[in-house]
């Protein structure tokens, strides 16, 4: 986490449970708590929506849109933004949440601990003129059936695990 006390410099600095912060040297404390993110399986005739990832951590592979929730921020209200961000398309109310799954996100060096919470989304009119990109963060979006999707294209172990809840219990529903 730090290698020298960000309060007194001090190099007696230990990590538990790894997210509690301590100097042996001074009272300083820091956790690094759990962070919630997000996740979208935007479900439509032509498949199950997947952006193929335009940056580190996982490039090239694929995703659901979703992300980090904001500071102040509700857990629908963030999946909604970053839909809106991600693929110009709103889901609305019709966000249902789903199931949730740990995660370790590697960014420049740092890894992070998130809790991902998926969420569901039945929209079968949805085609791809009806979404905008943002290219900086995708490269490219996709409808794939589930079950033609072999399951190490995709970039994270909780999308891998939320993609095998949601084809094993509620796909074709
Ligand atoms: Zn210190």
């Amino acid at each position: 986490m730090f290698h020298y006390c960000p309060n007194c410099g001090s190099t007696k600095v230990r990590v538990a449970r790894k997210q509690r912060f301590s100097c042996d040297d001074c009272t300083f404390v820091f956790f690094q708590n759990v962070a919630a993110a997000t996740g979208c399986i935007i479900s439509a005739k032509a498949g199950v929506l997947f952006e193929a990832r335009g940056k580190e951590p996982g490039k090239g592979k694929l995703g659901f849109p979703g992300g980090f929730v904001n500071p102040g921020e509700g857990a629908v209200e963030g999946v909604r933004r970053e839909c809106i961000e991600e693929i110009g398309w709103d889901p609305g109310e019709r966000a249902q949440f789903m199931a949730s799954f740990p995660n370790e996100y590697l960014y420049k060096d740092v890894v992070y601990h998130t809790c991902d919470l998926y969420f569901t989304v039945s929209a079968p009119e949805l085609t791809l003129s009806d979404l905008s990109i943002d290219t900086k963060e995708t490269h490219e979006v996709r409808f794939i059936m589930p079950d033609e999707i072999a399951i190490d294209d995709l970039a994270f172990d909780s999308a891998k695990k939320a993609l095998q809840y949601f084809t094993t219990r509620l796909a074709g529903r």
